[in-house]
């Protein structure tokens, strides 16, 4: 690990004069991602600023026709939250199934999205939801957030402060997880609300995206028979010692017939 100053400052305004003060700083929530690519040497930022002693980054607000999610939020609360359980339980199964306890109880929804890993878990959910990010500047659409891979929407100062996720009236989400890490060899999120079905793939190509002819065939019929003859093309898919591109895009096929199944 190379050599760098710690701040642990207890505004958010702080926060973002320090991320402006040097070009290389860098702000850490859970470190689940960020420490370990610093034990090995992949980055070398100035300054780490910690976002762990600012209070309204986190916690879990039901406001009505949505849930508003701190940024600083880690996945054991989601997952353990009575709120999110009772409006969401979609959302909650995913938190638990993200990694292993350790992680869970350090990483946040936060640093997930912001690091925007092709194999992460809550891309998915924040697309499929058809979710907004807050941030210190502005609010994203879900649609416009995720941009490839680790990469999103923000600007280097710019912070992500919640997630507003409508409530559907059903979901789920169905993985089919690397039996190591627990990342998503394929993940997909389907969602049904009142504007139409919302179908997010994670795992399979290099950024989280959506599967229109799905989405397209759920709102006729919401049935995993509706989809059973949509292969999506293997073309650009990502192909690695876990799983060839063409074993993905069949794997899409199946874990979105479940998930709609598990939308009961
Ligand atoms: C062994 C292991 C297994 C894992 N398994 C899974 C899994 O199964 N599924 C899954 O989805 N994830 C998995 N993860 C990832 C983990 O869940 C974390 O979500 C992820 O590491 C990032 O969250 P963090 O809070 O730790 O962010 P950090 O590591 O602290 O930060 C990650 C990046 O995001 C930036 N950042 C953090 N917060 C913000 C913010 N509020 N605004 C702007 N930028 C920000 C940081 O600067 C950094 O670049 C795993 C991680 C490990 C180590």
């Amino acid at each position: 690990m190379y050599e760098f100053n710690y701040h642990q400052p207890t505004s958010i305004e702080d926060v973002a004069r320090l991320l402006g003060a040097d070009e290389e700083a860098k702000i850490v929530a859970g470190g689940m991602t960020l420490v370990p690519t610093l034990k090995f040497r992949l980055a070398k930022p100035s300054d780490l600023i910690d976002l762990a002693a600012i209070p309204s980054l986190r916690g879990i607000t039901d406001a009505g026709d949505s849930l508003v999610i701190g940024a600083m939020t880690r996945h054991a609360e989601v997952h353990r939250s009575p709120v999110v359980r009772q409006t969401i339980p979609a959302l909650a199964a995913l938190a638990g199934m993200i990694g292993d306890p350790a992680v869970r109880n350090r990483g946040t929804i936060g640093g997930s999205i912001s690091n925007n890993d092709p194999a992460a878990d809550y891309p998915a959910a924040v697309l499929g939801l058809g979710g907004t990010v807050q941030t210190t500047k502005r609010q994203i659409a879900a649609d416009n957030f995720f941009t490839g891979m680790f990469e999103t929407a923000l600007e280097r100062t710019e912070i992500v402060t919640a997630v507003r996720l409508p409530k559907p009236q059903a979901a789920s989400y169905m993985k089919f997880k690397n039996p190591a890490s627990r990342y998503a060899i394929v993940g997909v999120f389907v969602a049904r609300s009142e504007s139409g079905v919302r179908v997010a793939v994670t795992g399979a190509g290099p950024c989280v995206f959506r599967v229109p002819e799905m989405e397209a065939a759920l709102a006729r019929s919401f049935t995993p028979d509706a989809i059973k003859d949509i292969m999506i093309p293997d073309t650009g898919l990502n192909s690695d010692i876990h799983a060839s591109a063409e074993y993905r895009a069949h794997l899409v096929g199946v874990m979105a017939r479940r998930a709609v199944t598990g939308c009961g």
